[in-house]
């Protein structure tokens, strides 16, 4: 689906240091059909700078108009013996080297170990090609230098100038650029024609911290388009993701930082809803962000969205405003226990979590616990009360992968791991 960026529009304060855009997308025809909670997959382009980078480092480059096409050999088995023939890879279509590592290749992941072990063969210092066959093995060592370093493919010709790549066997090894999704964030029927999502901008330092600032290539591609650019994407339905069929259902929504962005549609939707005579249902919305003034994002359209009677009620957790940090689950558990148990158990109601996966499971477990509390039940007589809202499809999770806290989550898991390593030298040591 064709759409063309309308406006875009940082939604943290600029004292936070981050960014939170609304990117508001409008369709170029009239197929633009969803409902919120649904997905929109977007393609992102590589980095100019990022593709001329590699552009620099590549043998046997074609002219840079020139159209190039893939080939692949292939071996058939006929009544005359094996015969070689060359097919054309579907791929990618047929474009310039440049739109290809611009539009269709992943030019910015770390190589995989296949490719390394052809960087390997083609390097002409014997340094060079020890080293990346010893990383092209996988194991340790290659995770302790992609963790340390988390290198492009120009980075790694970077690091290993003696590697003479040729431009077709990074045209038939990278991989596909990934589209990435992102949840829409606007109803339909407030905004005919468009669709928007409110996505966080990615940037953090590799090594931990430490080693230099890398951006997600889809995030900050969105945050580099100008308005008027045209924005491929199409929508991924989320039918586990919508709003209760009956609009008089009451709902608590759960989404702290950009996991608020799906109910930004659904409180649009009651809205509407409200506005067409419905009696407006209960919807709870718990909010987390660390700032009041910097990052609470969407603060006045809550607000606004409370007084036109959508949103029931809204309470925040601001997790950086005390010594001691205060998240969703921490408000949950202190001042919503019994109403939300209520409402879930007397009153049909629906729970939505979205955002980062550490943040779903600890809302989760809170959940399982307030039931237990609540309704006299043991930890496995909660999981399976859960079990059965999830099987009346009255308890939706809508995660981003492991992918939002990735160094927090890469962290706890070297860690976990050193800690069971050092744990079971000791325990070898005293056996
Ligand atoms: P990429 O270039 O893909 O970079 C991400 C990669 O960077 C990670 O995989 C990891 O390898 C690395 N990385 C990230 N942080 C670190 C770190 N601290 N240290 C080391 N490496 C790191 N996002 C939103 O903003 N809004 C949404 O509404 C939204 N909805 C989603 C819905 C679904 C169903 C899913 C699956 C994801 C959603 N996401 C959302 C996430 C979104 O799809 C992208 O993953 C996100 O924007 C990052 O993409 P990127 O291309 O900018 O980053
Ligand atoms: P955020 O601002 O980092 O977090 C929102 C709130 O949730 C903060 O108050 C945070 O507190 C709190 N929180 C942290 N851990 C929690 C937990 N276990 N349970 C409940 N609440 C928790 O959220 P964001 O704006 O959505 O950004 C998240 C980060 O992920 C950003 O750094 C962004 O760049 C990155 N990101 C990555 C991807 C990706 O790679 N796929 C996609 C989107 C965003 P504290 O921070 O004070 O602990």
């Amino acid at each position: 689906m064709d759409t063309v960026l309308l406006s875009r529009q940082n939604l943290q304060h600029q004292s936070s240091g981050r960014a939170t855009i609304l990117v508001r997308l409008g369709a170029r025809s009239d197929q633009l059909t969803y409902e919120p909670g649904d997905h929109v997959g977007v393609h992102p382009a590589n980095h100019e700078q990022e593709v001329e980078r590699l552009l620099a480092r590549l043998e046997d480059q074609p002219a840079l108009n020139d159209l190039v096409c893939v080939q692949r050999r292939q071996d058939r088995q006929t009544a005359q013996g094996k015969v070689q023939s060359w097919v054309q890879d579907t791929r990618i279509p047929p474009c310039t080297l440049t739109q290809a590592l611009t539009h269709f290749l992943d030019i910015c992941s770390t190589p995989t170990c296949d490719l390394l072990q052809h960087f390997a063969q083609l390097a002409g210092d014997s340094s060079d090609k020890k080293q990346l066959e010893i990383l092209s093995q996988g194991g340790s060592r290659f995770e302790e230098w992609r963790w340390e370093k988390n290198p492009t493919v120009a980075e790694v010709l970077q690091e290993f100038p003696s590697v003479c790549a040729p431009a077709c066997l990074l045209l038939s090894q990278l991989p596909l650029l990934q589209p990435r999704y992102y949840s829409a964030s606007s109803s339909p029927h407030q905004y005919p024609g468009e669709i928007h999502v409110t996505v966080s901008v990615l940037e953090y330092r590799t090594g931990g911290g430490t080693g230099p600032v890398r951006q997600g290539v889809c995030s900050s591609w969105l945050n580099r388009v100008s308005t008027g650019d045209s924005v491929l994407c199409f929508i991924r339905r989320a039918p586990l993701f919508h709003l209760p069929a009956d609009p008089s259902a009451p709902c608590v929504l759960v989404g702290p930082g950009t996991g608020v962005a799906p109910f930004r549609g659904f409180w649009q939707q009651r809205q509407i809803d409200i506005e067409r005579g419905q009696n407006p249902c209960n919807m709870m919305l718990v909010f987390g962000c660390r700032y009041s003034d910097k990052d609470h994002i969407y603060k006045e359209e809550m607000i606004e969205a409370k007084n036109r009677g959508a949103l029931r009620e809204i309470h925040t957790a601001y997790s950086r405003e005390q010594e001691q940090k205060v998240y969703v689950q921490d408000i949950i558990r202190k001042n919503l226990s019994q109403e939300i148990f209520q409402l879930l158990d007397s009153q049909a109601g629906h729970l939505y979590i979205c955002g980062d996966v550490t943040m779903a499971q600890d809302v989760s477990q809170t959940i399982h616990e307030i039931v237990a509390a609540q309704a006299h039940l043991s930890p496995s007589e909660a999981a399976a009360y859960i079990i059965k809202l999830k099987d009346e499809n009255r308890y939706h999770e809508d995660i981003f992968g492991i992918t939002l806290r990735t160094h927090e989550v890469t962290t706890k898991i070297r860690s976990t791991s050193f800690t069971f390593w050092q744990e079971s030298t000791i325990m070898t040591g005293c056996s």
